[in-house]
Parts: structure tokens; C-alpha cells; sequence
């Protein structure tokens, strides 16, 4: 937290009618693109380069499950081969989860306000919701998602950091969560942002503790390949082997894996993407900040106005001065991190409403 949060009502999804993905408003006026979390920098050129020798060879197909990505990301993590699963992005891999593990009745929990595609993908799995309001400080409340577990229970979904706030979740807090949850339920740790606040890979090293615990990440963000779509799981041996089992063939393409073996081993360049971001982020909290704006510290790359009834006015105002963002009516504006033209432009629309909208 930046200052101290005002409370209010977090407003729940409607359950029981399949939702939709939500667009950014007046795109044909818009300058800086992006309100979708991308990253706002190229992949790297080793991965363009790859990707381009890929392309000549694409009249065959790609190994069936994406072997060689497997074992680059095997290697470098000393995990087993078993133990991981690739697919074309991580949203592909979610529905895969969810086909295997949440059969239809069965309960699925997750943190709202979050991830929105979370709600879609289990209706379509046919599995029930049951979002669990964040805490006053936009974070995840733990103690009321495990007090939410019940009998129906097949998967609860953690988002770490939480895509829109951008709250994290400490490595204990997620231990303390594993200790208490019953093994039956499969619990997914969301970190499609993990690169721009973790450095390490610890959540990785809880895999040996935990059977029940599955990790998905993206190549769609930090390193920028979300146009490619490659994502990937760490889970137990007999978890990935389930979710593979579910998964289309040859659903990871030669292109995207291509770009993504590259990209992972790239860590230099990964390294300089993400510091770049997190250096703008930091400019944009700190502008935001001075203008006595309240507002969660964000470990990803993108900032949350809880802006709450305002927040459609406040995204009018950055489409008028070039920048597209993503408003959640009633709740909030989650801003995406550019180029600083783009924060300013930002900091522009604010200032030109006649009072701050939080
Ligand atoms: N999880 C979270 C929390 C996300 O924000 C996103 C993308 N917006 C995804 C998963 C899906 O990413 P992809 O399918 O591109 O890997």
C-alpha cells in the first residue's frame, strides 16, 4: 500500500451467466495500445531471429507437446520433464486444468476482484464459482478463501501478483495457505506477472512439499511474446501428466516454441525488459503518489486506480490524451505500463479532472 486504503464494497461477478472478456473503450483514438498487460517492448531479437528461421520449416508439424520447450524449462529449473506441461499461452492451459480437475459441480474459488477470465473459463468447464472479495487493501484474503474450501471443492485459483491490483502474495502467506488447504483440492498459483516481483524461483521449490500444488506461467508477459501464445505448468509428475492428457496435439505451435526456448534463454535481455518496466512502474506510482492518489503497490507490470464509480470517466480521460486502459466499472482503472510518454499522458488525464478520483 502506498497510503492508507479507503474501504468500500467490492463488487462480486454475477454467477450463473456466462461473462465476457471486457474491451478497452475508443480504441480509434488512442496512441499508446496496450491495456492488456502486454509488455510494451519487443521480444527479444534472438527470439524474433528464431522465430523467423522456424517460420520456413512450418509445413510440418511441431513435436506433439512442445518436447523441446519442455526440456529447455526442465533444465534450467532441475525439474523432471514430467513435472511440466506447455501450451499455447497460459489461458489454453487454465481450461486444460480446469477440464481435467474442476468436473462440472464441483465448486472452483478464486479472489475477486481478479483475473476476469477466471469466472469464463469455469462456466465453460461447467463448474461453479465462487469468488471470494479481496480484502480492503485490494489483496488476496486468504483466511476467507480457505474458509470458503467445502466438500465441492475441486481447484482454488490464487493470481500472484493479482492481475488488476497487482497485490502479492509473500512466499509464507502461500506456504501458510498449502499447510491448510485439504490435498484433495488442487490449488493453481496464477503467475503470469511473477517476473516483475520475484526474482527468484521459489514458488517452484514448494513442488516437493506440496502434490497439490500446480504453477502457470506465461511467456505473454515479461517476455513478451503474448502474439505467439506459449505458456507453461509445474506441477506434480501425476498432475502434469492429467492436464497433458486433456491437451490438444500439437497445440503449442513450431513458431511459439521457437521464440519461446529462445526467450528463455535470453535471461539477459529478459532481465533489462523487466528492469525497464519496473523503473517506469516505480515513476508512475510516485507521480500517482505525489498527487495524493491512494492506491495498492503493484508487483506487476501495470498500476490499479481504484477509481470505484468514476472509473469510466477516468478511462474517457486517457483515451482522450492517447492512452487505452482497462476500466472495471465501478471498481477501478488498470493502467498498463508504457513508455513514459504514455505515463505522462496518464498523469495528464488525472490532472484533468476536476478532483481526484479516489
Ligand atoms: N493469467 C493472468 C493473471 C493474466 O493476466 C493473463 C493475461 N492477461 C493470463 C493468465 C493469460 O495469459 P496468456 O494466455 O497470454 O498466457
Amino acid at each position: 500500500m502506498h497510503t492508507g486504503m479507503a474501504t468500500g464494497p467490492v463488487p462480486l461477478p454475477v454467477v450463473g451467466t456466462l461473462p465476457q472478456y471486457s474491451r478497452a473503450a475508443g480504441l480509434g483514438t488512442v496512441k499508446w495500445v496496450g491495456s492488456s498487460n502486454e509488455s510494451c517492448i519487443a521480444p527479444a531479437p534472438s527470439a524474433v531471429a528464431a522465430m523467423t528461421e522456424a517460420a520456413a520449416g512450418t509445413n510440418r508439424y511441431p513435436g506433439i507437446a512442445g518436447e523441446k520447450l519442455v526440456m529447455a524449462i526442465s533444465d534450467t529449473l532441475g525439474l523432471s520433464a514430467e513435472q511440466i506441461a506447455v501450451g499455447a499461452g497460459s489461458l489454453a492451459l487454465l481450461g486444460q486444468i480446469l477440464s481435467a480437475y474442476a468436473p462440472p459441480g464441483s465448486s472452483v474459488i478464486y479472489a475477486w476482484r481478479s483475473y476476469e477470465a477466471y469466472p469464463i473459463l469455469i462456466a465453460l468447464a461447467g463448474a461453479n464459482s465462487v469468488p471470494v472479495a479481496l480484502d480492503a487493501c485490494h489483496r488476496h484474503d486468504l483466511e476467507a478463501i480457505g474458509a470458503a474450501i467445502g466438500a465441492d471443492t475441486s481447484v482454488v485459483l490464487l493470481c500472484n501478483p493479482n492481475n488488476p491490483t497487482g497485490t502479492v502474495l509473500e512466499m509464507w502467506e502461500i506456504t501458510e495457505f498449502l499447510d491448510n488447504a485439504p490435498r484433495e483440492v488442487l490449488v493453481v498459483l496464477d503467475e503470469a506477472y511473477t517476473e516483475y516481483s520475484f526474482s527468484g524461483n521459489d514458488s517452484a521449490e514448494l513442488l516437493d512439499k506440496y502434490p497439490n500444488l500446480l504453477i502457470l506461467r506465461t511467456f505473454s508477459k515479461a517476455y513478451g511474446l503474448a502474439g505467439a501464445r506459449a505458456g507453461y505448468l509445474l506441477a506434480h509428475t501425476d498432475i502434469a501428466a492429467n492436464i497433458r492428457a486433456v491437451a490438444p496435439p500439437f497445440g503449442l505451435s513450431s513458431l511459439a516454441q521457437a521464440g519461446a526456448v529462445a526467450a528463455w534463454a535470453d535471461i539477459d535481455y529478459l532481465k533489462a525488459s523487466v528492469a525497464e518496466v519496473v523503473a517506469e512502474r516505480d515513476y508512475l506510482a510516485s507521480e500517482l503518489v505525489a498527487r495524493g492518489l491512494e492506491f495498492p503497490s503493484s508487483g506487476g507490470n501495470f498500476v490499479w486506480i481504484p477509481a470505484g464509480f468514476r472509473s469510466l470517466e477516468l478511462e474517457a480521460a486517457c483515451v482522450a490524451h492517447g492512452v487505452s486502459v482497462r476500466a472495471f466499472q465501478g471498481a477501478g482503472v488498470r493502467v498498463t505500463i508504457s513508455v513514459r510518454e504514455a505515463s505522462e499522458a496518464v498523469l495528464a488525464a488525472l490532472d484533468s479532472l476536476s478532483t481526484l478520483p479516489s
